[in-house]
């Protein structure tokens, strides 16, 4: 009996569902991963999540030719590729971890198909959420579209089993051995990215590593998390996107059922994670999230969007600093804080009335954690537009925002060097300088950093305005 593993936002081998379920199924099972050409050809050549993929499958077949087996790595459709490979290796079920993106739910129906034909079973598990779907119901078995009683059904359902690590080690002696050949990042036809220069390391190795620093401050979580200027968070979002540490491990961190009462940082932890099954489920159950506003009626607020304003937001040119600082930190680096993806997102669309869509696609472009359930939910979140969303009318002031979560300036100071000698008073609204204050510290408004682009009082106004029309 031959079975195979396809690998695709799960490279890790450790607790790991579908290889777990392979390895227990009494077959052989050969590993692979396709590189998709019909995902990657619309990426620029220089991806940094392109080459965090790719570092991340070349550990990944390292860790698994280590433990005997193997990882074929392809480059093509996997609509084709995995069918023909499952025939190849006379292979008499797939197994996969399930994706609940509309696009990926449609590629494995494809394939399923293909493989059906071929007397071949396609066998999807859970693996990258706690519960998916269906399995936190309101009473009245509909999906939750409210965040705090689908936490409430969530926490409420939670037992050690849904936490418990695939114990894969034990059963590793059933892969299939082989010697397959990594393509080069060229081969693929991308370059290399500034992943080691930004410190990011990709595979369980790098995820492990920052999961054990957080650790070490997770207790704090529930008050750090806040400010962008403190290593508050956890930075663990690119690896959860990839799969490189399983979710129960996350999870376990926080509940434990020796000690049902964790403290407020594990107790928030849990919350984050929460949020991001209760996204993913708001994507499985309304696929339509993905270019409409979940409240449909506002699907047609009109936005005047000026793309002037717009290029000023995407360049850290607004004269808001945090805001700057905020975007200059995603074109940087590819990570921007959570706090700031508040602020940004709520600017973009309140401030500026730009559609909260063109600041999505802005994200999905530069985030290395790019996720579409995720992203999709913390924009339509600030843009009022969403599920559970925050009310149009309460409007995050930019400046009053950076007062409470970056009170000095350290974050700001950071990304928007041109302010770093600016005092703390001013920091947060250098247009309130005075002309003796500038002139002393050699700060100009409007030649060494912009003046505002909008007035936040009046934007608030039109905001206010622009939605209650709907
Ligand atoms: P931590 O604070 O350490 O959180 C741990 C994990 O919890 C995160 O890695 C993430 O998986 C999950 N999480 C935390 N907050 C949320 C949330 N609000 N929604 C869903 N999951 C959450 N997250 C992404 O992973 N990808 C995105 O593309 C993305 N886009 C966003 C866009 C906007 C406008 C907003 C407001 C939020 C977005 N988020 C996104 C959620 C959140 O900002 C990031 O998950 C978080 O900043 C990642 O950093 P971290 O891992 O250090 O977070």
């Amino acid at each position: 009996l031959q079975v195979l593993c396809w690998f695709r936002r799960d490279l890790r081998m450790d607790d790991h569902a579908a290889l777990y379920h392979a390895l227990k199924s009494g077959g052989r099972v050969h590993c692979v991963f396709v590189f998709d050409t019909t995902l990657l050809s619309s990426l620029p050549k220089q991806d940094r999540r392109v080459d965090f993929i790719w570092r991340s499958v070349r550990a990944l077949q390292y860790a698994l030719q280590c433990a005997g087996g193997d990882l074929m790595v392809l480059h093509g459709d996997p609509t084709t590729l995995i069918p023909t490979l499952a025939e190849r290796c006379g292979a008499q079920a797939v197994y996969c971890n399930r994706d609940y993106e509309p696009a990926a739910t449609q590629r494995d129906q494809l394939v399923a198909a293909a493989l059906t034909k071929m007397g071949c079973r396609f066998q999807s598990c859970k693996d990258q959420v706690i519960f998916e779907r269906d399995e936190v119901l309101t009473q009245a078995g509909q999906p939750f579209t409210v965040f705090t009683p689908y936490k409430n059904a969530w926490l409420k359902k939670l037992t050690t089993f849904h936490v418990k690590p695939y114990p894969v080690q034990s059963y590793l002696g059933a892969l299939a051995t082989g010697q397959s050949a990594m393509p080069t990042m060229a081969e693929l036809g991308f370059m290399v990215t500034d992943l080691d220069a930004l410190q990011i390391q990709a595979g369980s190795e790098g995820a492990s590593a920052l999961f054990a620093d957080f650790l070490t401050r997770i207790e704090h979580y529930h008050v750090a998390r806040d400010f962008p200027g403190v290593k508050g968070v956890s930075y663990l979002s690119v690896h959860l996107r990839f799969g490189t540490i399983s979710i129960r491990q996350l999870a376990r961190a926080a509940w434990d059922v020796t000690q049902p009462v964790a403290g407020p940082g594990h107790v928030a932890w849990l919350n984050e994670l929460i949020w991001r099954d209760f996204y993913q489920q708001i994507l499985w159950h309304h696929p339509q999230v993905v270019n409409h506003a979940f409240k449909a009626a506002y699907d047609r607020l009109p936005f005047p969007n000026d793309a002037g304003l717009f290029k000023a937001w995407c360049d850290g040119q607004t004269g808001y600093p945090i805001v700057d600082a905020a975007m200059r930190q995603l074109n940087h680096s590819g990570y921007m804080h959570n706090r700031l993806r508040m602020i940004t997102a709520s600017f973009l669309v309140k401030d500026l009335h730009i559609d909260w869509r063109w600041g999505e696609r802005y994200f999905a472009e530069k985030l290395i954690d790019f996720d579409l359930a995720a992203n999709n939910g913390g924009w339509q979140w600030a843009a009022s537009t969403g599920c559970d969303a925050q009310p149009y009318f309460r409007i995050f002031n930019p400046v009053t925002q950076s007062e409470k979560f970056d009170p000095k300036g350290v974050f700001i100071r950071r990304y928007v060097p041109e302010l770093a000698s600016c005092p703390d008073r001013f920091i947060h609204a250098p247009w309130t300088m005075t002309k003796d204050v500038s002139q002393r510290i050699g700060l100009m408004l409007g030649r060494d950093y912009p003046e505002p682009i909008v007035d936040h009082a009046k934007a608030r106004v039109f905001a206010l305005q622009l939605f209650s029309k709907e």
